[in-house]
């Protein structure tokens, strides 16, 4: 037997649903927002991502499926979505449509990484991204639009957890100084740590390992080495967000695994998967889209995991999203099978989810394969009800049964 890759899932009916529902309303809130849709490649040259996420980070460093292609181009199965808007942006010219830019985007990630619950090779995300635009209002409408999308989903225990990484010129700045905090603990720092050193030093700051933690914890916030006027803008973010009644958490030592963030970082914390398994992350980006080679323009996003979102989503949207049960149709009586196609249909037009039985099943067996289903009617057409012009009508629930003419079905299966 062939299996499925290690990392990957099949979503199959009825969690697809669950998946369908929750894009759906996505799309429904973030278009409400003014956020389109953008659908871009699934496969990126190599280099959109060395230069945008950063040489240094896990995600380049060790996390990226890179292949080359029959030419020998070395091409990159995206790991996530903000560094192909950013390309597509400059690709399209997207700097001449009216500014700001709001799209949003969903869809196939792959990271090679280890896998366990929430952390998968192949999993999706849902973001969205402001372009053009570098001031706190910007910041502010983003978290709002998120914030809104998860209370939809009837989620009211989330944190939102904020930082300021400063400015580039900052992180200079900041980074001389952790080194120099760092450095009489250098020898007890853990193997990725020692190589983050010269690579990468701020990814130290966001190392699992609990000594490598503990370290951590006595050097300076990297929020305390933000310029000013970064500061002005983080401040102003998190005061206009608590006028539309949104807290949020600082956490002055949060950094982000992109090196593309600057000012403005935040991420989502479900209590139920803890601070290790994230549920959405973000932030703000002025310089990324010059650094691809294209104009300067600021931009701001965030990228939800769905397959973590669905796994904690609450009850009452899951039951939304499954959705009706089946009515199902069953024909017994010679001849039957067409008119139960043509009910079928009416139903269909009618938004009511109906299953004919196709298969030649008798009465007994036919009740016994809809209560399998879980359908919560049957439509019974037998050769008496046939020759009245009516169908029996069974409710599985009550276990009750009545006749009803076959042009009144219809209104009576409304559910
Ligand atoms: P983590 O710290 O959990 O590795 P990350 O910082 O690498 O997350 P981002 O690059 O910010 O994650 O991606 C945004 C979101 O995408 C994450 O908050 C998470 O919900 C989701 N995500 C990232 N990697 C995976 C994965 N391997 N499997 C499932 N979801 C993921
Ligand atoms: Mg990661």
């Amino acid at each position: 037997m062939i299996r499925k890759v290690k990392g990957t899932r099949d979503i199959l009916p009825p969690d697809s649903r669950l998946w369908a529902g929750v894009e759906a309303e996505a799309l429904r809130i973030f278009s409400s927002f003014g956020y389109d849709e953008i659908r871009l490649p699934v496969l990126e040259p190599t280099d959109l991502f060395v230069r945008s996420v950063g040489e240094g980070t896990d995600i380049v460093s060790k996390e990226m499926y890179t292949f080359s292609d029959p030419k020998g181009r070395s091409l990159t199965l995206r790991p996530e979505g903000t560094a192909g808007v950013a390309r597509a942006y400059i690709e399209n010219g997207l700097g001449q449509r009216p500014q700001p830019l709001r799209l949003a985007y969903m869809g196939p990630m792959f990271r090679y990484e280890k896998m366990q619950r929430g952390r998968y090779r192949q999993f999706s995300q849902i973001g969205i991204e402001l372009l053009g635009s570098s001031t706190p209002e910007a910041d502010v409408e983003v978290i709002l639009a998120l914030h809104t999308f998860l209370a939809v989903l009837g989620f009211d225990d989330l944190v939102i957890v904020l930082n300021n990484l400063g400015d580039p010129e900052d992180r200079q700045r900041y980074i001389a100084l952790l080194k120099k905090e760092l450095a009489p603990h250098r020898e007890r720092l853990c193997g990725d740590c020692q190589r983050r050193w010269d690579e990468n030093p701020l990814r130290i700051l966001d190392c699992k390992v609990p000594s490598c933690r503990e370290i951590v914890e006595d050097t300076t916030p990297v929020a305390e080495a933000a310029s000013a006027e970064s500061r002005a803008h983080v401040d102003a973010v998190e005061l206009e967000l608590a006028d539309l009644g949104i807290t949020v958490r600082r956490a002055p030592r949060l950094v982000r695994g992109l090196d593309y963030y600057l000012r403005t970082v935040f991420e989502v914390i479900s209590p139920e998967l803890g601070e290790n398994t994230v549920l959405c992350g973000g932030g703000r980006y002025d310089r990324l889209i010059a650094d691809l080679g294209g104009p300067q323009v600021p931009g701001i996003g965030f990228a939800i995991g769905e397959d973590r979102l669905i796994e904690v989503l609450p009850a009452a949207a899951r039951d939304r999203f499954l959705g009706e049960r089946a009515v199902v149709l069953l024909p017994v009586a010679e001849g039957a099978a067409a008119v139960a196609l043509g009910l079928a249909r009416d139903l269909a037009l009618a938004g009511i989810r109906a299953e004919v039985e196709v298969t030649g099943r008798s009465l007994r067996a036919g009740l016994k394969w809809a209560a399998k289903l879980g359908a919560r009617a049957v439509v019974i057409l037998g050769e008496d009800e046939l020759a009245a012009g009516e169908a029996a009508l069974r409710h599985m629930d009550a276990g009750e049964q009545e006749r009803v003419p076959l042009e009144r079905l219809r209104e009576a299966l409304v559910p």
